[in-house]
């Protein structure tokens, strides 16, 4: 058969370059011994999830800390599943989390291995599929769906491996006259591998993450261009790390059943194999067994889910980090000002297998982090928040930066010894504010005692109360409002004798601070109270008398 007729007559020439332009037009890149190239290679569909920011983490840490590149791909290839606006989505994520590109779509800058699309390679991919079809090993397979399935079936009934190999790839050893005829009546064809391998055969594969792994050669005719002369995803894989000069694909463990097919692939096209690490799922703990995130049951996959509830982005990715490596925690215990960026990652401590996500650990950690910002730092952490994700009351109050500060010097414990660690993410601070605003004070006093005594302590507080008052003469006023209601002054006198008393000197501040508050649980009174000021201090004392 004259295979270079074939080619042609299946894969006209069109805009297709001599191979050899294509190793000129992307050359290898000019870097440093042991720089890394990396890249993250999602399908526009929209959804990015906290698998892509693991990955993409492990991307931007491996190939910065070599001295290498990092760039974004966008798989296109799917024309079905594409949702506008998905690759701004991709880069404005993973910017939210501090993870830049280098190049890439829609990064800007040079993009001397470009297009990043590869919808608008079309082209590379069709020159190479033509030039394995001119040296025999692809094919033209016209084979319909329901051709397919019966021979899926039928394997499937013999219990044997489903796919187009072997016998079963009918379309290999079609005849010159057989190809032509079917051309000339307009079948439509995709175009396979013809695979020069065997399933007799394995062989031993070096993962940067997994380590040794021993898998079976393929033997399986792939698809390589669909019907619509578009890549699959497994021939635009080759083609494009090869040309866009990846030296390390970090990629989802779902693709490791497929590398034998990636390795016969590199190897037909005379491309060098780069290294992969498969990275392992992420799961989490329900109900006692592990399983893996899913869309459907677990909203915090999303990367949206952190944005929208307001999580601390180094947190998060500090507690990437934690997964990603198993020494960082221990690190960043040691070196508690350092940046994650001082750590010394590497791939090779990555783990094997399924990692545990746990959200209450990254919830601790997100309140250390933000623990250590000052007013001024959170001030501006919430407001970003506040301004695309609060109502339109939030935005109102954070206008007033100077009073946002001073409460949240309070809430933080500024100045203090310790500080406090309330706030877990901007969502659930900004709500931790809002009695401090009459707009979203929204009180359910629960009173512990009788209306009377609750009134003679809000009526006998509200008549001495002074906001130039320092801690302690607030304290003894509280004292001595206490002590006229029938509760004991000092919580020693009340242990010693509770039946004497209605209650302790606290439990007549607790009437204060719910009254003040809404809530038993609070931050210091006094310095609330000082925060409101006088006038609202009195009015909040008189509104909780007035609802009894
Ligand atoms: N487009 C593939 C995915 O989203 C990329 C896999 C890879 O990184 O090679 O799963």
């Amino acid at each position: 058969m004259d295979l270079q007729k074939l080619a042609s007559a299946l894969i006209p020439d069109g805009d297709l370059l001599p191979l050899d332009e294509y190793e000129k037009m992307y050359p290898p890149r000019n870097l440093s011994k042991g720089a890394e190239v990396t890249r993250l290679a999602p399908s526009p569909t929209g959804f990015i999830h906290l698998g892509n920011l693991y990955s993409a983490l492990a991307d931007e840490r491996t190939a910065h800390t070599t001295g290498g590149i990092f760039y974004l791909r966008i798989e296109d290839t799917d024309e079905k599943r594409k949702v506008d606006g998905a690759v701004e989505s991709v880069i404005r994520s993973l910017k939210y989390f501090g993870i830049n590109f280098d190049e890439g779509a829609e990064i800007g800058g040079e993009n001397a291995y470009g297009p990043y699309y590869q919808r608008q390679r079309a082209s590379i991919y069709r020159a190479f599929a033509k030039d394995l079809i001119a040296r025999g090993l692809a094919y033209p397979c016209f084979c319909t769906e329901d051709e397919l399935n019966a021979i899926r079936e039928e394997q499937t009934a013999r219990k044997e491996i489903t796919g187009y190999y072997g016998k079963y790839a009918r379309c290999r050893n079609l005849s010159e006259e057989q190809i032509y005829a079917n051309l000339a009546s307009g079948k439509p064809f995709v175009i396979r591998l013809k695979s020069q391998g065997s399933a007799e055969n394995k062989f031993t594969f070096r993962d940067a993450i997994k380590g040794d792994i021993t898998v079976t050669e393929n033997d399986q005719d792939v698809v390589i261009l669909k019907s619509d002369g578009i890549p699959t995803y497994h021939f635009a894989h080759a083609i494009d790390d090869h040309f866009m000069r990846t030296t390390l694909v970090i990629r989802g463990e779902e693709w490791l059943s497929s590398l034998p097919i990636h390795v016969e692939l590199f190897k037909v096209l005379g491309f060098e194999l780069p290294k992969y690490g498969h990275t392992c799922s992420l799961m989490k703990t329900d109900n006692g067994t592990k399983r893996k995130l899913s869309k459907r049951k677990d909203p915090e996959l999303s990367l949206d889910y952190y944005r929208a509830e307001g999580y601390y982005p180094k947190a998060v990715i500090k507690y990437l980090m934690t997964i990603l490596n198993s020494n960082f925690e221990e690190w960043s215990a040691k070196n508690p000002a350092a940046d994650y960026t001082q750590f010394k990652f590497s791939v090779s401590k990555m783990g094997k297998s399924g990692a545990l996500f746990d959200l209450d650990k990254l919830n601790d950690i997100s309140r250390t982090e933000l623990s250590k910002l000052t007013e001024g730092e959170m001030y501006e952490f919430l407001n970003g928040w506040t301004a695309e994700f609060g109502t339109d009351a939030d935005r109102e109050h954070f206008k007033d930066r100077a009073y946002i500060e001073s409460i949240l010097a309070l809430i933080m414990g500024v100045g203090s010894k310790k500080r406090r660690k309330d706030i877990e993410r901007a969502g659930q601070g900004v709500r931790l504010m809002d009695y401090f605003f009459d707009d979203t004070f929204a009180p359910g006093y629960s009173f512990r005692f009788e209306k009377d005594v609750v009134k003679r302590i809000l009526n006998g507080f509200a008549e001495v109360y002074d906001e130039n008052d320092d801690n302690s003469a607030w304290f003894n006023k509280v004292k001595a409002v206490a002590a006229d209601a029938g509760f004991a002054a000092e919580t020693s006198e009340y242990k010693a004798n509770p039946s004497a008393y209605k209650g302790s000197v606290a439990d007549a501040a607790e009437i204060l601070r719910i009254a003040v508050t809404g809530s038993s649980n609070s931050p210091d009174l006094c310095s609330i109270m000082k925060i409101l000021g006088q006038e609202r201090s009195l009015k909040r004392l008189s509104d909780a008398g007035k609802s009894l």
